[in-house]
């Protein structure tokens, strides 16, 4: 027999985290999910400026350490383990994970969003190989190179600021004339000596597949067509995410990209009803906001109404 957990939370980031403080604070002895990515995006990010409660900032590793330890101190376990399959049908409900069955009369899930890729054969050739969607887990390998970042938002400013501290130079390609990335973070790339933007560009193919090693990528200029190729030993996406629900879709309400439908920010429904028991928080069910702080309001918001669900139900 499965044991029965009072409270699940799938997914150890900013929202899964908070929501562990806040259950394991109430005494429902959370068990925290880690998932496929334990901290989420915040554990491969560097500085966190805007995070309230520091004035200096804080390192994304450090700030989600953080909220690990607090909430191991009142009492969340935590597992390295992933969900395979769910069903919320059942009372409690029933979780295949990685790491066995386990049973919960609530699940909050706060399992994220994952980098996005192009989709390109040779970019997922080369992944590993001078492709990458994280600056800071592979900068460090690209000292001295020459280095493309595709996107046009703030992570893509973000990594290609990073890189500067490796790279000789960083070019970064936009598909567009303008840029989605907040204006602090478009002056600081525009400043910057060793940032060159190349804007109407998208990359059509990666080359260095027969080497196994990034040594360029075609690009086309969408204005006027022309197809050039840029000399680069490494290839950055920052091109945003896709939320994590996949092991969801039927159970409950996917939006057309994926992400969990919500009723005020946390309550997942099934064919527009409220589905008992089942909570959202963070980036996979906010395709708006999507910040740290925003994720952790959320995680809280999913823990206060997992704890009334439970009181309601005489627990
Ligand atoms: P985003 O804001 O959605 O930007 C994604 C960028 O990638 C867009 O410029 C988009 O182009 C481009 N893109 C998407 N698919 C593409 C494709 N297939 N090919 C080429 N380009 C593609 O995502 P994000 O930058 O990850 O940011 C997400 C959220 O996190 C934002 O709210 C952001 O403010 C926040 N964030 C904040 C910080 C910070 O404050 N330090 C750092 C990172 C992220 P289009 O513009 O043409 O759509």
């Amino acid at each position: 027999m499965a044991e029965i957990r009072e409270t699940v939370i799938l997914g150890s980031g900013c929202a899964g985290l908070t929501a562990a403080i806040y259950t394991a604070r109430a005494g429902l002895k959370p068990l925290v999910l880690e998932g496929h990515e334990p901290g989420g995006q915040l554990s491969i990010t560097t500085m966190v400026e805007n995070f309230p409660g520091w004035p200096e900032g804080i390192q994304g590793p450090e700030l989600i350490d953080n909220m690990k330890k607090q909430a191991q101190r009142f009492g969340a376990s935590f597992e390295l383990a992933h969900l395979n399959a769910v069903e919320v049908e059942a009372h409690p409900m029933r979780l295949q994970t990685s790491a066995g069955e386990i049973h919960a009369r609530t699940i909050i899930v706060a399992s994220g969003a994952s980098a996005r890729w192009l989709g390109l054969p040779s970019e997922q050739a080369l992944i590993g190989h001078g492709v990458s969607s994280c600056a800071t887990c592979d900068g460090f390998f690209f000292r001295g190179k020459e280095i493309a970042v595709v996107g046009g938002g703030d992570s893509a400013m973000e990594e290609a600021l990073f890189l500067t501290r490796f790279a000789a130079k960083v070019t970064v390609l936009h598909r567009r004339e303008h840029f989605r990335a907040s204006k602090i973070m478009l002056e600081r790339v525009i400043a910057h000596p060793n940032i060159e933007l190349r804007t109407n560009t998208v990359v059509e193919e990666v080359l260095g597949v027969e080497d196994k090693e990034v040594k360029g990528v075609r690009i086309r200029d969408v204005v006027n067509g022309e197809s050039s190729n840029l000399a680069v030993g490494g290839l950055f996406l920052g091109i945003g995410h896709v939320p994590n629900a996949e092991m969801f879709a039927g159970h409950i309400d996917l939006d057309e990209e994926g992400y969990i439908k919500t009723i005020n920010n946390v309550f997942t429904t099934r064919n527009g009803q409220v589905v008992s028991g089942v909570f959202a928080c963070g980036d996979v069910q906010d395709r708006r906001y999507r910040q740290a702080v925003t994720a952790a309001g959320s995680g809280c918001m999913a823990a206060l109404e997992a704890e009334k669900f439970l009181e309601e139900h005489g627990r």
